[in-house]
């Protein structure tokens, strides 16, 4: 009975969290001053950019869920599948796996959650955009990883932005990293 009760504490929370999350979300879009996309500004690209090609871009992320969390973008501006090509498909999913070795190099063994989400309300920047969030393999239980996963998204829309030493610094170990 303690343990029911204990999920359903659980499940509860989460669910407050995740719907609070979701409304702040879809009001809160990410757009730069100038009320453009924040993946097509220079001054964003010019800080949070660690890696670029012809197709796509890596950025660390401002608010990351956990240190490490990256993002890939299209150049294009795009939106959804509906209008990205093969070659970008191949070019984001070649920079996912660069990414993932470097987070190797610098993290150790590490797990992740690759997340693309699209549509309003849970798309903060409706530019294409894939999350690559690792976290340090501690051979947790499981369940507790997943919940740690879990809050620390949610929690994450809340957080104050890293710095610009933070961010610098981030930028720098991925460039050297990949
Ligand atoms: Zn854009």
């Amino acid at each position: 009975m303690k343990k029911l009760f204990i999920v359903l504490g659980i499940i509860f929370s989460l669910g407050i969290i995740s719907v609070s999350y979701f409304t702040f979300l879809g009001k809160n879009n990410v757009k730069s001053k100038n009320n453009i996309c924040a993946f097509c500004n220079p001054e964003v690209l010019k800080t949070h950019t660690f890696y670029e090609d012809d197709l796509v871009r890596g950025l660390c992320s401002y608010k990351p869920v956990f240190p490490g969390h990256c993002l890939v973008v299209t150049k294009r501006h795009i939106k959804s599948f509906k209008e990205v090509s093969d070659e970008e498909m191949i070019a984001i999913a070649s920079l996912i796996k660069k990414i993932n070795d470097a987070i190797q190099k610098i993290m150790g063994p590490s797990i992740y959650l690759i997340q693309q989400k699209n549509g309003s309300g849970i798309q903060s920047v409706p530019h294409l955009h894939f999350h690559y969030i690792p976290r340090k393999d501690d051979k947790s239980h499981p369940v507790w990883i997943g919940l740690d996963f879990l809050w620390k998204f949610c929690l994450s829309l809340f957080k104050s932005p890293m710095s610009k030493e933070e961010l610098a610094s981030c930028v720098e170990k991925m460039k050297m990293a990949i």
